[in-house]
């Protein structure tokens, strides 16, 4: 049989850290990671055989759970007529109208193969549009691994020993702001966009403050600067409309990607009619993609957007509540401090007793190593966490009460042996 220990130990000797994506090394909760050989709804098996109540669904790309029939379905059909063309295919029109139909104030969108490629893109396109080069995030808030956007970045960036990148040069990052999360900051007529995730999912999980949304609203509004909502986590996660719907607040530019790929690599990204006609071929901004509204990935997205309905995060966000509930009277009963954020659908988890509302009391949390340890203990009792305390949990439409309930049975033993220790 193939061990964890022995696929990991082959992964280096020809792959960095033996992994595509920093995260999955384990290097902040140490050991091996599990190797996945299969994934059945709410659950992952490993190579090893071993089966784990799964928390991590792909950071929120796997929303119906893993290998669900009907996703298993259209794939397979969609393969059958053939993976890529490099001409435009019906259900890329289907996707994009699924989309703005969705999300309240979005016009139009384009579709790409990452969230990365999202905000990357939107990112220009708001340069280009306003003629402005400044651009504004916020400290924690992770929108992928683009130059501009690897500063002060959360996810898996936040364990660098920096939090900016080797190879981004200063000025790709010149024109990058950076401020504190749930503030609304000074702004001028410099700002082309102000990019914030609208819940921060990467830094563990942060709700916005109140009025801090629509505060940024009326700040871009005063100095004509574009805002646009990273809802690469949030979107098609929150509600049917996503963060926009939930909070009534409505940006200028949207970053779409997980979810709306259904497994399978997709992204988007949208905004008001007038500002999407400056993207090439109708107008000057260039953007482009050879898998761009890849047949395989929109027939994932449409089936899984088709299964999303109100009825659906009516329930997804009851087993949230079982979850959450349940990991804080666990935790807590065991007499660890531990915070549960929820929003919706989606869960933190940060140990220590003081409320985290940006990213300077985010790392306070993360560094008094009890994630780590409580991480290690759940994965011994078949419970998989993500491997990192700036990760959120993602119960997905797939996890039964019963998965819940064994979750929250690991968690009391988990933090009832780390309390004695
Ligand atoms: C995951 C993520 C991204 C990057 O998406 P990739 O598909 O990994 O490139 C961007 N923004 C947010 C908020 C994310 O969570």
């Amino acid at each position: 049989m193939t061990t964890n220990d022995e696929l990991f130990a082959r992964g280096q000797a020809v792959i960095p850290g033996g992994v595509n994506s920093p995260v999955r090394a384990f290097g902040s909760v140490g050991g091996t990671p599990y190797f996945v050989a299969r994934g059945e709804g709410a659950h992952v098996v490993d190579v090893e055989g071993r089966r784990y109540v799964d928390y991590v669904q792909s950071y929120g790309a796997s929303i119906l759970g893993h290998a669900h029939p009907a996703v298993v379905a259209a794939v397979q059909a969609a393969a059958a007529e053939g993976s890529t063309f490099g001409a435009p295919t019906e259900r890329e029109v289907l996707l994009a109208e699924e989309l703005v139909a969705r999300v309240p104030g979005m016009e139009m969108v384009r579709l790409v193969s990452s969230g990365t490629e999202a905000t990357m893109s939107a990112i220009r396109l708001a340069r280009g549009a306003t003629g402005r080069r400044t651009i504004v995030k916020f400290a924690g808030n992770y929108h992928g691994h683009a130059d501009a956007l690897l500063v002060a970045g959360g996810s898996s960036v936040a364990e660098q020993a920096t939090s900016d990148s080797a190879g981004v040069t200063s000025g790709a990052v010149a024109d990058t702001v950076v401020a504190p999360y749930n503030e609304v900051p000074p702004l001028d007529e410099d700002v082309a966009v102000v990019i914030v995730e609208p819940v921060a999912a990467n830094m563990g999980l942060v709700p916005p403050a109140d009025g801090f949304l629509q505060g940024l609203r009326d700040a871009c509004d005063a100095v004509g600067a574009l805002l646009m909502f990273d809802e690469v986590i949030t979107g098609f996660r929150l509600g049917v409309g996503g963060a926009t719907e939930r909070f009534g607040v409505a940006p200028d530019l949207w970053a779409f990607g997980k979810v709306i790929g259904g497994g399978l690599p997709v992204g988007a990204f949208g905004g008001r009619r007038d500002v999407m006609e400056r993207l090439a071929p109708l107008g000057p901004v260039y953007q482009a993609g050879t898998l761009s509204g890849n047949p395989l990935a929109t027939a994932a997205g449409l089936t899984v957007l088709r299964e999303l309905d109100a009825d659906a995060y009516e329930r997804l966000d009851g087993i949230a509540g079982r979850l959450a509930d349940g990991l804080t009277s666990a935790i807590g009963g065991a007499g660890l401090d531990v915070q549960v954020p929820r929003v919706g659908p989606l869960v933190g988890l940060f140990f220590g007793a003081d409320p985290v509302t940006d990213f300077v009391t985010a790392k306070v949390s993360a560094e008094t190593g009890t994630y780590r340890r409580f991480f290690r203990a759940m994965l011994d009792r078949g419970v998989a966490l993500a491997p990192g305390p700036y990760e959120a949990l993602f119960p997905s439409l797939a996890h039964t009460d019963e998965d819940v309930d064994r979750t929250v049975t690991a968690a009391a033993e988990a933090a009832t042996e780390i309390a004695r220790a």
